[in-house]
């Protein structure tokens, strides 16, 4: 391996020679306790910037094992290492030096969620941490005294501040001690609802609501959750104690009130608690089952060989609905597309509004009916068929319901947002539906519950180009796939980590296989090895944030040219 002062020769050899020459910089360099690896040099300096990473050995870094021997405490730890390094970045002007991106350090932005990214990963015997930085130039000439400066004083700087735990300061070690107490509560929490058949537990004190659309920080003066008193959970965590808040149990929630009051609020951190937030974001202790997913109408969507005659049978153009396609599904096809393929990855916790929701999908009155007879109707609406999901299905709901009251009388648990505050009016509920002669209208039938047998081709497929924008899309070669109503995915970065795990799937994937089968394989897989093994070592888009299976699963369903079967 080359040893950094190496560097320092060969910059002086292409100093004010064409930018082209930096290539030969790529490759590893021994600074001593760490290694900088030069992985990918860029074009010209207005090109996306040049990938680099610190290698450093278990032995130098000096974080305590403890803090990363459990896949939970590592996330937390790896999110807190990245936090500092990006704290530095903050900090450390550097001034211009020089065309387009010359001089510029960045690496992976973080949120208000603990997720697995790339950009810092703890293993059995090393840490490693990837950054981008433009090579400097004037024009298309190489800089090698900014060069320089970025490799001999600033880079060391970042290194000695953050891979090495003997320089984080006694606040920076308090700090991630919490961040690896917290992780330990929050996994302490998801394991009690299991235990205690919850579907979700919302702290007392927690604070939901967001600072804007468009902001994932918490709203300031906002109204703290309070437990309603007949739902109120007691809870001890090994770090915290003993906390309270409201325990949502498994079967079906029906959450109303007036409009404006909080409930589609409340549904949407229900959402997001399928994540891990960080300290300070009010939903620290705001957690759902890892398998939950929200459920909405999405037209235009593409649906790839499902069977969703649960919901809809007898189309007009007699189409077979036990092995559905469409390249434009309507909004009740669509929706039930999402609950099917939702319960084919095993999810067994769904989340709707009804402001998300066709309304033809979730109720049908009964003047409609008279008008059009049932057997001109190819939808079953999911209030017939909900009860017997739950009791003879196991799988539990949580439904936002601002003006179907039907829905009432098949709720197990009613509450209200009134004024952002949560009311357990499941008594009144039901004396209501007595009164209006509707309990038990909708009880549990039979049904006959699909089968999964989906499998998919290998792809033929060469190399493929990948791009991710926004939350929005993924472009694999020009197929888009839109993503955009996938409301769990929370982070630009995991739609770029979608696109390498599509590339994955269509460039490695080498028999035949159960759709969910396989994705089961690859997420065993990134548990034991880690996100890194499935991005390529020169990927060149983004910063990968691992998503859920649920998602990857969702991007692959709406990949209209995934070669999809039914067996
Ligand atoms: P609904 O779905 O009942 O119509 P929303 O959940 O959309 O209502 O909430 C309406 C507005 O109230 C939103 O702007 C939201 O940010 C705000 N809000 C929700 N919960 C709270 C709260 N606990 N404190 C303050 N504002 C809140
Ligand atoms: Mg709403």
């Amino acid at each position: 391996m080359n040893r950094i002062e190496d560097l320092r020769r060969m910059l002086q050899r292409i100093d004010h020679k064409s930018y082209g020459m930096y290539k030969s910089l790529a490759g590893a360099y021994d600074c001593g306790r760490y290694v900088l690896h030069i992985d990918h040099v860029q074009g010209d300096p207005f090109a996306s910037p040049s990938r680099l990473r610190f290698e450093i050995k278990k032995a130098s870094h000096g974080f305590p094992e403890e803090y990363w021997n459990t896949r939970n405490r590592k996330l937390a730890l790896e999110d807190q290492v990245l936090r500092r390094f990006n704290g530095f970045l903050r900090k450390m002007d550097r001034g211009n030096m020089g065309s387009g991106k010359s001089g510029r350090i960045s690496t992976c932005r973080t949120g208000q969620k603990v997720m697995e990214r790339i950009a810092v990963t703890f293993s059995e015997n090393r840490m490693e941490l990837r950054f981008e930085m433009g090579f400097p130039a004037r024009g298309r000439t190489i800089l090698a005294d900014e060069m320089n400066r970025l490799v001999f004083d600033i880079l060391p700087k970042l290194a000695q501040g953050c891979l090495l735990y003997k320089n984080w300061d006694a606040k920076s070690r308090e700090r991630l001690q919490a961040a690896i107490d917290l992780a330990d509560d929050q996994e302490a929490l998801r394991e009690e609802l299991v235990r205690r058949h919850l579907a979700a537990f919302v702290a007392d004190g927690a604070v939901l609501p967001r600072e804007s659309g468009v902001s994932d920080l918490p709203m300031r003066n906002a109204v703290a959750f309070r437990s309603p008193e007949t739902l109120r959970t007691e809870i001890s965590l090994p770090h915290k104690g003993k906390i309270t808040g409201m325990g949502i149990p498994e079967g079906i929630t029906v959450i109303v009130g007036g409009g404006y009051h909080g409930k589609s609020t409340l549904l949407k951190a229900l959402e997001q608690g399928v994540y891990n937030h960080i300290a300070g974001d009010g939903r620290e202790y705001v957690v759902s089952r890892d398998y939950a997913m929200k459920i909405r109408a999405e037209d235009g969507r593409s649906v790839l060989h499902t069977d969703i005659s649960l919901f809809i049978n007898h189309l007009p153009n007699g189409q077979d609905t036990t092995d559905f396609s469409t390249e434009n599904a309507s909004g009740s096809t669509s929706q039930a597309a999402n609950l099917i393929e939702a319960l084919e990855t095993g999810s067994r916790l769904l989340l709707l509004d009804e402001d998300t929701s066709a309304t033809n999908f979730m109720i049908r009155d009964k003047v409609m009916a008279r008008l059009v007879s049932d057997d001109r109707e190819p939808i079953t609406t999911l209030l017939r068929h909900i009860r017997s999901l739950y009791e003879k299905h196991g799988i539990s709901f949580v439904i936002v319901v601002g003006s179907s009251g039907d829905y009432l009388s098949v709720a197990d648990h009613v509450l209200q947002m009134d004024h952002y505050e949560t009311k357990d009016v499941a008594q009144a509920a039901r004396a209501i539906c007595r009164e209006e002669q509707i309990d038990g209208q909708y009880p549990a039938g039979e049904l006959t519950f699909p089968v999964f047998s989906r499998a998919l081709h290998p792809a033929r497929a060469g190399r493929l180009k990948m791009k991710a924008m926004g939350t929005d899309t993924v472009l694999i070669d020009r197929e888009a796939v839109d993503v955009r109503y996938l409301e769990q995915l929370s982070d630009d970065g995991q739609t770029v980590g979608l696109a390498y795990l599509m590339n994955w799937i269509l460039t490695n994937q080498k028999a035949k296989m159960p759709v969910a089968g396989l994705l089961d394989e690859i997420y065993d897989q990134i548990e034991k090895k880690g996100f890194g093994t499935f991005v390529p070592p020169n990927y060149s888009c983004g910063h990968p944030v691992l998503p859920r299976k649920q998602e990857l699963f969702a991007c692959l369903n709406r990949y209209r040219k995934a070669r999809i079967v039914r067996e």
